[in-house]
């Protein structure tokens, strides 16, 4: 499910909320923090959020790796789970199941398929940071 990033005009707490893609600029939006019904969309995406993406998106693309058979899903997970421990950062939950499965031989764009939420990234980490 999307989440979307709004500003709260009364709080001005920046909020994420889920919203179902039928929902979206649909359904009113409430502040959960204060209540508040004047809330702004936020363009675009938070940078911590962009920055997953671009990562998983990176991953997402063997070619990108170097050296790594495209074609053997195991390579790729070795790959995939070498640049994780270089992030040094926090993985999205997607991260280890999907390396799991490349071990397991599962194909990449069999994995993607199963998982729709893929990419979505992770708003909400890093909304301590401004
Ligand atoms: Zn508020």
């Amino acid at each position: 499910m999307p989440i979307y990033e709004y500003l709260c005009q009364s709080c001005h707490n920046r909020v994420s909320l889920f919203q179902t893609y039928a929902e979206y600029g649909v359904k009113p939006v409430k502040c959960p923090v204060c209540g508040g019904k004047q809330l702004s969309r936020l363009i675009g995406r938070v940078r911590v959020a962009k920055s997953d993406d671009q990562r998983l998106e990176a991953m997402s693309d063997p070619s990108a790796l170097g050296g790594v058979d495209e074609n053997d899903p195991k390579s790729v997970a070795r790959a995939m789970k070498k640049m994780g421990r270089e992030m040094g950062e926090d993985l999205p939950p997607e991260f280890n199941e999907i390396t799991d499965r490349l071990e397991s031989g599962e194909s990449a764009e069999s994995i993607e398929k199963s998982m729709p939420d893929l990419g979505s990234g992770e708003v909400g980490a890093g909304d301590d940071e401004i």
